[in-house]
């Protein structure tokens, strides 16, 4: 019994020091935050594949950075409370030419954040927007197909800008109704502005869908910044950029206008990681370390 007792414990010593681990940060996140989840493997490990749902998304993308870690940024949704949320990875790991599989756990523990209510009235006609179920979902995809291929490292750096000058008129997270009817909690942050007024971009990347999408988004910018993280510029009266194009952080992209589903000029921008919306104010204020 001694005997079992002591071989146990080096074992478990053993693999402490060999085991590839999970961590995720910041701890405290509130909904919209961005979340990174980072996995280190042990010396002489190599990362094969991951496989991770965390949240609402349904495949993690994973990215190796230059010091070996691998990593991803995921949205903690919106519509989530305060609480501890455990997060599970399957990894693939290659070591002295075998390949064997281990489930890393971590948990987020999570802070709860309330978001105040909006009531929008608009003419019946413009409101009918909502109902074109098969249109909206057609947009979507069309936006979210220009989304697949984000840059394997980040092409931003340092603090993100403003897009555009003006007040906030709505913030992200509010939850909606158009005329008395739920429609959503708001994925982006709302400026108001004038019509003609430049729109930045809040910070470098490469521009993949540069489109006028009539239902709901109007003229219609998405830069991606690499690491699966895009901005999102919509309803501009004109757009300057094309498809495929490298931009600068602050590069004049198109102008404020009042095109697709909307009551009136403003710029509706959005920060997403992957599909999942997070809050463009948060990353103005913090910015995004990976
Ligand atoms: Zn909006």
């Amino acid at each position: 019994m001694k005997i079992f007792a002591t071989i146990f414990t080096l074992v478990l010593v053993s693999s402490a020091a060999h085991a590839a681990t999970m961590t995720v940060s910041p701890q405290g996140a509130q909904p919209g935050d961005a979340v990174t989840i980072s996995i280190m493997p042990a010396a002489g490990e190599t990362i094969q594949s991951i496989g991770m749902n965390a949240f609402d998304t349904q495949s993690v993308r994973f990215f190796v950075r230059p010091n070996g870690v691998t990593r991803a940024l995921v949205g903690f949704p919106f519509d989530r409370t305060g609480g501890s949320y455990p997060l599970a990875a399957r990894v693939a790991i290659e070591k002295d030419g075998q390949t064997r599989e281990q489930v890393l756990k971590t948990t987020l523990r999570a802070a709860s954040r309330n978001y105040p209510s909006q009531h929008i009235s608009m003419n019946s006609s413009t409101a009918g927007t909502m109902n074109k179920k098969a249109a909206l979902r057609a947009e979507k995809l069309r936006v979210q197909a220009a989304m697949k291929n984000s840059s394997a490292s980040p092409l931003w750096s340092g603090v993100w800008v403003k897009p555009t000058r003006g007040r906030e008129s709505s913030s992200y997270g509010r939850r909606r109704w158009v005329n008395g009817k739920w429609w959503g909690q708001h994925n982006g942050a709302d400026v108001k502005a004038p019509s003609g007024q430049p729109v930045l971009a809040a910070n470098s990347g490469r521009v993949v869908l540069s489109e006028y999408l009539p239902n709901l988004r109007g003229n219609c910018i998405v830069v991606d910044h690499g690491a699966n993280l895009f901005s999102i510029y919509m309803h501009l009266s004109k757009r300057l950029v094309s498809a495929g194009q490298r931009v600068a952080k602050g590069q004049h992209l198109g102008n404020v206008g009042a095109t697709g589903f909307v009551t009136g000029p403003h710029l509706h921008w959005e920060t997403r990681i992957g599909w999942e919306p997070v809050d463009p104010n948060r990353i103005l204020a913090r910015g995004v370390s990976f």
